[in-house]
This record gives C-alpha cells, sequence and structure tokens, in this order.
C-alpha cells in the first residue's frame, strides 16, 4: 500500500493510548456520522507495543489516594470489563496491604471507593488484616501490616496480547496502522501554531488533527511542539515554584520468579488477587539474613502465564541523569542503562518471602533476563492530557498509565465535541493555577 500523505487524525504511538484512542475514535466518528476508521492512522517507529505498553506488568487497580484518579481508574475498569477476551484481561481483584503510616490514607480511599460504588473490603487492625490474610493465604506472614484494602474489581491484562487485540479491534473499524515509521518533526500552518503536517521518515502526512501518545518518548515530542522545558508551578500555600523540569525520568523495576504461577493459588484453590504491600517492617534477606532495609519498601506481584511465573516489581527509582541526557533507546530489556540487576532480584525475592512462607528458598529461579524500564514523569507525577498547539491532543500519562484504557476513549470523545470531567484535573494550566492533586504517604510515586 502507498505511503499515505494525508489522514485527517494522524495518531503517534501504537501503545495503549495511541490504539485505544484510534479505536475509541473510530467508534465515535462513526455513531455520530462524523466519518469513520479510515479517517485514521496511527504511526510508530516500531511496532505495536514496542514501548512501555508491551512489557508493562499490567495491574490494572483503583486504590489511588486522589480523587480525580480514582475517578478516571474507575472508568477505565469498566472498559477493560467491556471486552475481557479481546483485552486478554484477568479481573481477580487488587489488594493494597499497608502499615500504620498509610492506614488513614487508604481508608479515606475504601470511603470514596464506595462513594463511587467502587466494590472493595476494608480491614483494619494489625490482627484483624494478618486473620483476613491467612483467609486467602494460609501461609501468609508478613509484618506490620495494619490495614488491607481489598478491592473487588480490577486485576491484569496479559500486556502484549491486550495491544494486539486492541490493534485489531480498531482495523476492524477501518483505522490504519503503519509500522516502521518515525517522526521527525511538525509543519505549522502559516500564522499559526496548529500543525498542519507530520513529517516523518518517509514523508510528510497531512493532517487536520494529531494525537501524541508516545509514552517515555514525550519529552521528544514535547520539544518537537516547542512546550516550555520548565513549568511554574503555584503551590497550595500560593508560593510560586519556577524553573521546575516538565519531565524527568524514573526507571521501573521489575522481574519475574520462574515458578509455576499455579503456586500462588488461594486456600480455595483459585487464582488471587494482585498483592500490592507497603511495609515500614524491617526487611532481611531470605539468603543470609542480612538487614536489606529499615526504610519503607513496597512490593507488587501477582501470578502470569504470560510471564510464566510470579511476575512484579519494586518501587521504581528516579534517574538522576539530566532528563535532557536520558537515552530512551534502545527501550526496555534492550537498554544498556536501565534494566534490573541482581539487587533488585535479591530485595524481590526477599520481599516476596518476607510475605508468604511459599516464596522462602525460591530465589535461584528468578529469572535472569533483562526486565523493566523508564518512564517519564511530569512535576507533580500525574498525568497531563490537554490539546497545544490548536490541534495537537497530547496524552501523558505519567507512567500511570496501563491501567487507563479508559483514557483513549475519553480523548475520542474530546476530539468529536464532548469535553469530558473525568479529564479536566488533567490540564496542563493546573501548574499555574495551583490546583494540583494531593499526595499520599505511599513509597510509590504514583499512588
Ligand atoms: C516496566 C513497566 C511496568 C509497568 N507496569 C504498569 C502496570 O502494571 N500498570 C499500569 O497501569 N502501568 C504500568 N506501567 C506504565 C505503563 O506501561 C505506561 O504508562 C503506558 O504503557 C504508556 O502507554 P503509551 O501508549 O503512552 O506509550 P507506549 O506504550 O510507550 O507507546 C509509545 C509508542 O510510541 C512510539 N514512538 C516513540 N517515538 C516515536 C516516533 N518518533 N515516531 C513514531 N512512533 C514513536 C514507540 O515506538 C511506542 O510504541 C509500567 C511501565 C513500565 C516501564
Amino acid at each position: 500500500m502507498a505511503f499515505p500523505t494525508n489522514s485527517k487524525y494522524v495518531i503517534i504511538g501504537a501503545g495503549i493510548h495511541g490504539l485505544s484512542t484510534a479505536y475509541h475514535l473510530a467508534l465515535n466518528l462513526r455513531s455520530k456520522g462524523l466519518g469513520s476508521g479510515r479517517d485514521i492512522l496511527v504511526i510508530d517507529k516500531t511496532s505495536i507495543a514496542a514501548g512501555a505498553s508491551g512489557i508493562a506488568c499490567g495491574v490494572v487497580r483503583n486504590n489511588y489516594f486522589q480523587p480525580a484518579m480514582r475517578e478516571l481508574m474507575a472508568h477505565s475498569v469498566k472498559v477493560w470489563e467491556s471486552d475481557a477476551e479481546a483485552y486478554s484481561y484477568h479481573p481477580v481483584g487488587y489488594m493494597q496491604i499497608s502499615p500504620e503510616v498509610m492506614r488513614e490514607d487508604v481508608a479515606s480511599i475504601a470511603e470514596q471507593q464506595k462513594e463511587i460504588g467502587y466494590e472493595s473490603v476494608f480491614i483494619e487492625g494489625a490482627k484483624e488484616s494478618t486473620h483476613y490474610m491467612k483467609g486467602l493465604f494460609d501461609d501468609w506472614q508478613a509484618q506490620g501490616i495494619t490495614s488491607v484494602l481489598h478491592e473487588k474489581s480490577g486485576g491484569y491484562s496479559n500486556n502484549t496480547r491486550a495491544m494486539y487485540g486492541l490493534a485489531a479491534k480498531a482495523e476492524a473499524e477501518g483505522v490504519r496502522i503503519l509500522t516502521g515509521v518515525a517522526v521527525t518533526g511538525f509543519d505549522r500552518d502559516s500564522g499559526s501554531e496548529a500543525i498542519r503536517s507530520v513529517q516523518t521518515d518517509k514523508g510528510d502526512i497531512q493532517c487536520e488533527f494529531v494525537v501524541v501518545a508516545t509514552g517515555p518518548w514525550v519529552k521528544q515530542f514535547w520539544e518537537m511542539l516547542d512546550l516550555p522545558h520548565e513549568v511554574n508551578i503555584k503551590a497550595k500555600d500560593g508560593l510560586i515554584h519556577d524553573g521546575i523540569p516538565m519531565w524527568v525520568f524514573w526507571s521501573l523495576q521489575e522481574g519475574t520468579l520462574g515458578v509455576d504461577p499455579k503456586m500462588q493459588r488461594t486456600n480455595d484453590g483459585v487464582m488471587p488477587p494482585v498483592i500490592h504491600v507497603d511495609s515500614d517492617a524491617p526487611l532481611f534477606s531470605s539468603v543470609d539474613g542480612t538487614l536489606i532495609t529499615e526504610e519503607m519498601w513496597g512490593i507488587y506481584y501477582k501470578p502470569d502465564f504470560h510471564f510464566d511465573g510470579i511476575q512484579g516489581g519494586a518501587a521504581p527509582f528516579k534517574v538522576e541523569t539530566d532528563p535532557d541526557h536520558v537515552a530512551v533507546d534502545p527501550y526496555g530489556p534492550d537498554s544498556p542503562d536501565f534494566v534490573v540487576g541482581p539487587e533488585f532480584a535479591h530485595m524481590w525475592c526477599s520481599a516476596l518471602a518476607h510475605c508468604q512462607k511459599r516464596f522462602e528458598g525460591q530465589m535461584p529461579l528468578y529469572k535472569d533476563e533483562p526486565s523493566g524500564g523508564i518512564g517519564a514523569f511530569t512535576p507533580d507525577s500525574f498525568p497531563v492530557f490537554d490539546i497545544f498547539c490548536d490541534n495537537c491532543y497530547v496524552v501523558a500519562d505519567s507512567n500511570h498509565g496501563y491501567k487507563m484504557l479508559g483514557v483513549g476513549k475519553l480523548v475520542a470523545e474530546e476530539l468529536t465535541g464532548v469535553r469530558s470531567e473525568l479529564m479536566k484535573p488533567f490540564r496542563y494550566s493546573r501548574y499555574a493555577d495551583g490546583d494540583l492533586h494531593p499526595v499520599s504517604n505511599s513509597p510509590f510515586p504514583w499512588s
């Protein structure tokens, strides 16, 4: 097929946001009589699922301290549930298991989940929490836990399978997905900010609307769009903090214990919820008993046949290199800089053993293969979903986003004229206006 020289909508990035936007936009255009999937072109410099969406753990949860995030996640869970098979979605539920320092935060999450009708069970107290966990796993042994939030919805999805499922749904609506085409810049209309054509290494594509959904590569696109390198942020107390870098990178740490996934069945013999444990109990090595940390730590894990083992991760760390010098390519497991090493394996496997006896002595089965990847984070670590340059929708999820399948649906609605209340708290103007999201006590930058 000839290289297209124009398309009404050009969506850059074939990850979860680009593909979800393409699919839902095609549905919207058709149902509103505004066109069809044939008006949409998705381009990706590598392939479908070549970015963060193709390596994500795939956890889908509601547990967020910020009301706006929680409402967006509840909306997204409904989209996951709408076609669990195509999205390779496993609705096993999700558990946030926490120490005393987080109890009040999590209690308020549970309270607000009730208000929005998101089903969950909240357990408080050390004895009660242990009892609840032992009811699920009789080998539960984590220390210092005083609350358990058990979300009955959510779970996880198999990353690449879900992306192929989403791509197939978009293509069935007439969307064209072109891979191996790298965007290099934008041509503007004379005398306006608006983008007239997308420049690529294969030629220019004229368009009326552009969607940038490039995950960890968003900083490069921010620069192509001539958007500010730094932002000024109005704090809650009215003070202006100026010169804050717009993008920083964090390195996500994940890996797989190469055991039979069925090893993690519950007492009732069923596949369990995704487990997330935060703890301030000292963490000791399951190999030699030495102290690993006395600081707050956190892990998450789930049995996963796609990864073929118990897959999960630990809190990420901030990449200290100047963001201008961070190499995003080669990405993920191919990166020479940002894959997890033995230190992660030691900590994560020891933490698994801290939580459940069945993981004691299993560390030699940790899969010694490159895993993990980086994410581009905004100044407050929350997404920016907004229109820039008159006709360019930037979907920058600040690495929250595999679970946010529903964002593409809302972007599609906005592109066809319906402004979304759910997206409003994620506008770029919140930094200047001081409309910031509340911050939790979790060790993770995305809780
Ligand atoms: C290790 C890891 C684990 C994670 N686990 C979870 C999780 O369990 N749950 C969760 O909710 N989130 C998770 N995340 C975050 C989540 O994966 C991302 O937020 C989300 O996948 C980003 O999706 P995206 O569509 O914006 O970008 P991506 O999936 O990264 O897609 C961007 C695409 O843009 C393409 N591209 C880049 N530059 C160009 C260019 N110049 N021209 C054309 N195409 C280009 C890339 O090839 C890529 O395919 C995880 C992230 C990582 C790194």
